[in-house]
């Protein structure tokens, strides 16, 4: 298999490098955790991506989550030049912030919901109001969980169970993650011991609802339901970050497999990703009790120049509206076939691997163990994930350029798109074997 010419996106990452950091405008972009030349896309449609150079791939990124329906989605893209056409942006109220509003309603257990511009947004928003509503201050996350670049949720995990902690990036002081308790995932008994401590002085606590930013380790039976309860019990709200497995995992989110079913909500939600169909939307939501203290109704203060854009509303009204019951058996088919392949081909090469998944929201860690917590993410064989990485990119088929990231599929996902992945896999499984242990 010749390696594609990328000279195309040579000059440009070189040109970007001039000009931005590192040549990208989010890190993971830039290749650094696999090597080589990133790809300039030049468009997409359906599960295709074409780079400037006219290489075509299989996308198994899907704009990190977004692209349920794949690129260029004929009625996204319709309602999005009708709205363009009526004016981008009026700082006035519309009917389409109310109509995605209304249709994120019904689909899961949020009573009110406000809308904004990105996921960090939303659980930024979600933690003020948290505090704003409960007048406590500390916030417990997991290590592991990704909620955006908020600077109290940059923080890195303490080494003992209950210890505040220390920022995970320069330029966060130590005064914005002071007030955030970092705990391993899956571990009832650290949270049971940091309410047992802090329990009067806790806001929120706030997860993924299934994390997939440190790869896919879901939830372990009733872990969200315990929760749930255990903030209710003192006082505290449990805030469900569902900006990538909403609206992916099922129509009603990863909510949909686990507190639909068990019989208990969220006091506050996040979305994202899927529900801005590719554009710039997000949201928090939750009982109505406690959104009601949200400015203009209550005194916690937020606010947008963009939020509810008419654009963005209409492609994700129009993404959610699309998103039926054959979307979601379509990718459940998809995700399958990609991980009977991967499981078959894998085990032929000899190379470990633990497919994990919620519902079709899949990831791959090469390691021989199943992966409950951040700890046991980090033993993922990164070396071999970049030989297969490359393999692939080379076969045209664009994994996620991270070892520590989900697989995305989208229902525009044809039989085609799928074999070509299956077709892949043989060579990129024994590439990335060979690899197993090495540096990157
Ligand atoms: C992507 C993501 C975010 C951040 O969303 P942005 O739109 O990138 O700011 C927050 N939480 C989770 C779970 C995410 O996956």
């Amino acid at each position: 298999m010749p390696a594609p010419l990328t000279s195309g996106s040579e000059a440009l990452f070189a040109r970007a490098r001039a000009v931005t950091p590192g040549g990208v405008n989010s890190p993971v972009r830039a290749f650094n955790a696999v090597g080589g030349t990133p790809r300039f896309i030049r468009e997409a449609t359906g599960p295709w991506l074409t780079d400037v150079d006219g290489n075509t791939y299989v996308d198994l990124i899907c704009s990190w989550g977004p692209m349920l329906l794949g690129h260029a989605h004929p009625a996204v893209v319709e309602a999005v030049q009708t709205a363009a056409a009526r004016g981008s942006s009026y700082g006035t109220p519309t009917e389409g912030e109310v109509a995605l509003v209304e249709a994120i309603v019904a689909r899961t257990p949020v009573e009110r919901l406000r809308l904004v511009s990105s996921g960090t947004e939303a659980t930024m928003s979600a933690i003020r109001l948290a505090r704003g509503f409960t007048g406590r201050d500390v916030v417990v996350k997991f290590a592991g969980c990704y909620h955006g670049h908020v600077d109290s949720l940059l923080a890195a995990a303490g080494s003992g169970l209950t210890t505040f902690s220390l920022p995970g990036t320069p330029g966060v002081p130590a005064s914005s993650t002071e007030l955030t308790l970092v705990l391993p995932y899956n571990d009832r008994a650290a949270v049971t011991a940091a309410f047992a401590e802090h329990g009067d002085r806790i806001a929120c606590l706030i997860t993924e609802a299934a994390p997939g930013n440190m790869g896919v380790v879901p939830p372990a039976p009733g872990f969200n339901q315990f929760l749930a309860e255990t903030c209710r019990a003192h006082g505290a709200l449990f805030v469900s970050d569902e900006v990538m497995t909403g609206f992916r995992v099922s129509k009603a989110g990863q909510w949909g497999t686990d507190g639909a079913v068990e019989g208990w909500a969220p006091d506050l939600m996040t979305f994202g990703k899927v529900m801005g169909g590719g554009f710039p939307a997000a949201a928090f939501g939750g009982r109505a009790d406690v959104m009601s203290h949200l400015a203009p109704e209550g005194p916690v203060y937020q606010a947008g120049t963009l939020s509810g854009n008419p654009v963005a509303t209409a492609a994700g009204l129009a993404t959610l509206t699309a998103a039926d019951d054959a979307v979601y058996d379509r990718i459940g088919v998809v995700a399958d076939a990609l991980r009977a392949g991967i499981a078959e081909t894998f085990t032929a090469a000899g190379l470990p691997h633990v497919i994990q998944s919620t519902g079709s929201m899949f990831s791959v860690f090469l390691t021989d163990a199943p992966v409950t917590s951040y700890d046991e993410a980090q033993r993922t064989d990164v070396a071999a994930y970049g030989a297969l990485f490359h393999a692939m990119l080379d076969q045209g088929v664009h994994l996620p350029p991270s070892a520590y990231e989900a697989w995305f599929v989208s229902s525009s996902h044809d039989d085609r798109a799928v074999q070509q992945v299956l077709d892949a896999l043989p060579a990129a499984a024994t590439a990335a074997a060979a690899a197993q242990g090495g540096t990157r």
